[in-house]
């Protein structure tokens, strides 16, 4: 195996630190560039061919690749939804918040990118969970309305009315004190990214519009 087929657990873009966690996902997004881009993401294989990596792995995996160069934020996403591996989320978290209070590392922040379904993959409120550990949540909503999301983002059939929950879990987020939530709509889908600016802010977060990759 070289260095191109290695799955990656870890990786970089811009200056965040990124982590990989599963490539499961409930929905199975018209524009998501994980099958567009054969599980590539500019040069990292994040294909984990069903080997989630552990805590254990992650935390070995940071203390390794942090060190090499500067960043200014780590970041749970990968080719799947973060919130599928939730115990693993937390302890790494948990673990990256230790360091930072010990100044291990220059400062940092860390952040979640979600497609909103966590309380539902995970069958209870992980709100409060998340919000004593990271700093920022990204999370996509990309529909104003529970029909454009269902056609956008084809979630399975146990999470089709999964619409309410997702603008449900936003509004948690910004209630719990998660210091940036930031509801993104990826452009050129169809869907109406002005209302789901005005939804966003409805919410009290901010809203991002997320450049369709069609490259
Ligand atoms: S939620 Fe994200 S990972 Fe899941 S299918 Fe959509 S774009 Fe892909």
């Amino acid at each position: 195996m070289d260095n191109q087929t290695v799955p990656s657990v870890i990786y970089r873009f811009g200056q965040g630190v990124y982590i990989n966690l599963t490539n499961r996902c409930p929905n199975l997004c018209t524009f998501c560039i994980k099958t567009k881009w054969n599980m590539d993401f500019h040069g990292n294989n994040l294909d984990l061919s069903g080997n989630e990596p552990g805590s254990g792995e992650v935390v070995l995996a940071l203390e390794k690749e942090l060190p090499k160069a500067p960043f200014k934020e780590v970041v749970f996403c990968g080719y799947g939804e973060p919130t599928m591996r939730l115990d693993v989320l937390l302890f790494v978290a948990q673990t990256l918040k230790g360091w930072r209070a010990q100044a291990k590392y220059p400062p940092f922040t860390i952040r979640l990118n979600t497609n909103g379904l966590g309380n539902l993959i995970n069958h209870k409120d992980i709100v409060p969970s998340l919000a004593s550990v990271i700093d920022a949540v990204s999370i996509s909503l990309n529909a104003q309305d529970a029909p454009t999301w269902r056609q956008l983002v084809r979630p399975i059939p146990e999470f089709e009315n999964g619409y309410e929950e997702v603008v449900e879990f936003i509004r948690q987020c910004v209630h719990a004190g998660i210091k940036r939530v930031v509801v993104s709509c990826v452009d050129r889908t169809g869907a109406d990214a002005k209302s789901v600016e005005k939804i966003a802010h409805a919410c009290g977060a901010q809203f991002y519009l997320r450049s369709f990759l069609d490259d």
